[in-house]
Parts: C-alpha cells; structure tokens; sequence
C-alpha cells in the first residue's frame, strides 16, 4: 500500500529549499542588527498553555488546535503558534530580571485548517518578541526590523497599522460593538453571529461580503481610545515617519488572539491573492502575566513562511542552487580510486565537490554532472591517476584546459 504525507502537511523539496535558506540566511542577519537573539522551544506544549496563552474563544484553540492525551496522562497540543511557548520558557527560565530581552524563532507550527493556497495544516514561522518595554519605540524599532527584512529580501508589501485599546478603554469599547452587532445580527453571516458573544473584535475581521455593509458602519476602536493608548498610537506613528516607513491606519486590523494590547500591525502582500496577510503582530502587555510571570509588557510578530516563499516564487527571487565546483568523471576502475581520493582532498580543503560513484558511460557521467550544476568536470583514469596532469573543462563553455591534479584547489579557488 502506497502511504501519502498528511493533507496539509507540506515536503519542501531540494529544489525549492533555496528560497527557505534565503529567507532564513536574511531574517536571521536582520535579528542580529536589531538585537534579536534566537530561542528554540518545543513543537509540543501542554495544551491548557494555549487555552490561556493564545484563549478558548480563539478558533486556533476552539477549533484547529492539534490536541492528543500522551499515553492517558497529559492533554498535550502541537503548538498552534510561537508566542505562548516562548513566553513560557521566559518564565519558566526566570528570564525576567535579565531586562528587555529580545528573541526570535523559526519553526513549523500546526493548525487544523481546511487546506488551500497559503493555508495549510503544518506550516513554518518566522517570530519575533521583545519582554520588558512598554515603549512605543519597541514598536517602532520592531516594525521597522519587518520592513526591513522585506526590502531586503526584494519583496513590496502594503503595511497595515491599528490600535486594539487596553484594559482602561476597550471593555466600553467591546459593549458598544456588542450593541451595535446585535442589532444587526439579521445581516451578519452565521460565522459572525457565533463571534459577537465570543470574540466580538474579531467581527470586525470577517472577509464575507455581505458582513461588509454591516462592518462599515460599525463603531471604531479608533475613536473610543483612552488618551494612554492615543499617546502611545501618535508615537509609534511619528516614529515610524521618522524612519520612513510608509502604513496606513487601518480601524478594522484586528489580531485573532486575546491577548493583544495597543498597537496591532499587519503586512500584506498583492502576490498572496485571497491570503494576503505574510506576517501579523502587535502588542501583548498583559500576556506574561496572565501565564503567572511577573508584570512584564511585551510585542511580537510572526511571520508565515509559506506564503513568503509564494511571494518570492510569484517574483520570480529564486537563489541560484549552489552546485559542487567540480565533478570527478571516471574513465576506468583506477580514475574511479583517485576521483574518491582527490574529492575527498578537496572537500577537506571547503571546496564543494562530486562525483558518479556508478562510473559507467562518459556520456551519463557528464548527464550527471550537469544535473548537480557542478561548474567543471575532471575525467579521471589509469592515465591521470599516474601522471597527476588532467583536463580541467569548463561545463558553461565546454573549454579545456590542462590541469596538474595537486593544482587543483588553488585552480579552483581563482
Ligand atoms: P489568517 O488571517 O490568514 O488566518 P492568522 O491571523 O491566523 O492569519 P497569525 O496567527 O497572526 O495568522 O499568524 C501569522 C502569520 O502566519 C500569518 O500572517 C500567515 O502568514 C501565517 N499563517 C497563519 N496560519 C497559517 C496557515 N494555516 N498556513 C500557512 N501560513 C499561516
Ligand atoms: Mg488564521
């Protein structure tokens, strides 16, 4: 019986890695210049850190979350996101007396979402997040780090600013949303009907045409914010005009998660189609405490790799794949000895090379050679083998060039 990968759950082929390296190889020089250093954290979490972490109100607890009893004893989930478990192991490591830390992951995460382009059951993030300043220039610094991995990396997005409120301003805010959608519940999809008990500010996100009217009209968080969290908006805004990085204040950006303060920020990309958002994040100020950690604000982003890497696919960025600077090519039994030989040399000298360990036909050998992108090919026999002297050919020109086989690092290296 032929056994397939699960739905959702993607294989990255060497062929395509290129793209992931990039990316990687980018964000992480990008973390550095910004002072983010790495964390690594388990794929696997006790479920109830998600339940409070991330909320049981969210669809990434309520419905996607990947949830297992481990042998009858522990309810455990596979991390449905980055944040809560970092935010653990900050507490759990005490990391708090150390001051403002600055932190990054990268690593796949897991939903149980309905499959389609962007969206998939197992998927890859790139996150960040800053504990201990409630500073609106952790925002901006932090925002201006995303802007600047994108530019780097040659992709044009749109970014999206918001303030979701605080604890002084957003309950009155919610029971006015919450009078307003019931009122209209008659127009609202049944999906939003569900949320405006449960989640009320996710409403306010719903892609559903017919919602839209409704959602227009519907009261801005903008307007009722207390004068702390208009402070703070105005600031992270100046800042951000400061370093010229261009955002449009849009009232309806809101996160999927309980736990975001003030400022929310979201990038999108036109080359994603219908899952536009490459990366989200915002403010958590109440989030450390609420998994038992001292008092501590907090902000963070995530950003999706997958849908990265259709944007870098859909603008045609594909690194070049790195083939071996030379393909050994044996002519008999003794070329075969001396092409181990000499790869071996090579590669203890960081020269990156390959060879055919079937031998065989000249003709499948150069195939081979081509298809591993090597730049050249060395023939070797009885003949090279004892005299040490070769030909060096050029596999873009196919130009030939003698070669004396212990000159060959140095050859290659020029
Ligand atoms: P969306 O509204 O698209 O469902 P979200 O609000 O659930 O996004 P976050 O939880 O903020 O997304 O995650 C941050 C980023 O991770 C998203 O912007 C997206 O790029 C990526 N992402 C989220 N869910 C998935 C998924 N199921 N498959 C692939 N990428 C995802
Ligand atoms: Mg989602």
């Amino acid at each position: 019986m032929k056994i397939t990968g699960v739905k959702g759950m993607n294989d990255i082929l060497p062929a395509a890695v290129g793209r992931w390296h990039e990316m990687e190889r980018l964000a992480r020089e990008v973390f550095h210049l910004y002072g983010y250093r790495e964390v690594r954290t388990p794929a696997v979490e006790h479920a109830a850190l998600f339940a409070r972490g991330v909320g049981e109100a969210t669809d990434i607890v309520n419905k996607e979350m990947y949830v297992f009893e481990d042998k009858g004893e522990e309810l455990l989930a596979l991390r449905p996101e980055g944040t809560a478990g970092t935010v653990r192991a900050f507490i759990e490591h005490g990391c708090h007396v150390e001051g403002l830390q600055k932190w990054f992951y990268i690593g796949p995460m897991f939903r149980r979402e309905r499959p389609q382009k962007g969206r998939y059951r197992q998927f890859h993030q790139i996150g960040c997040e800053a504990f201990g300043a409630g500073q609106p220039a952790v925002d901006v610094e932090q925002i201006a780090l995303l802007a600047d991995l994108f530019s780097r990396l040659g992709v044009t997005t749109d970014l999206k600013l918001n303030s979701v409120g605080d604890a002084a301003c957003r309950p009155a805010y919610l029971a006015s949303l919450k009078g307003y959608l019931q009122g209209h519940a008659g127009a609202l999809c049944a999906d939003c009907r569900d949320r405006i008990e449960r989640n009320p500010l996710r409403v306010l996100d719903c892609k559903v045409e017919s919602c839209q009217p409704v959602l227009q009209g519907a009261p801005r968080l903008l307007d009722a914010l207390c004068q702390g969290c208009k402070d703070h908006l105005g600031a992270v805004t100046s800042g951000l005009d400061a370093l010229g990085v261009a955002y449009r204040l849009d009232p309806r950006l809101v996160r999927g998660l309980d736990y975001y303060t003030r400022t929310a920020y979201e990038f999108a990309s036109d080359a994603l189609g219908s899952q536009s958002a490459v990366a989200g994040g915002g403010r958590y100020d109440g989030l450390v405490e609420t998994l038992g950690g001292q008092p501590t604000p907090g902000i963070g982003f995530a950003l999706g790799q997958e849908r990265l890497a259709l944007i870098l696919e859909a603008i045609g960025r594909a690194p070049p794949e790195q083939g071996p600077a030379v393909f050994f090519l044996s002519a008999d039994e003794a070329g075969a000895k001396e092409a181990l030989r000499r790869a071996s040399q090579l590669r203890k000298l960081g020269i990156a090379c390959d060879l055919d360990p079937r031998g065989g036909k000249m003709k499948t050998q150069f195939k081979q050679a081509e298809r591993v992108g090597a730049r050249y090919a060395v023939v070797l026999g009885g003949n090279e083998a004892a005299s040490g002297e070769a030909k060096l050919k050029d596999l873009a020109t196919r130009e030939e060039l003698p070669v004396r086989l212990d000159d060959l690092a140095e050859r290659l290296r020029e």
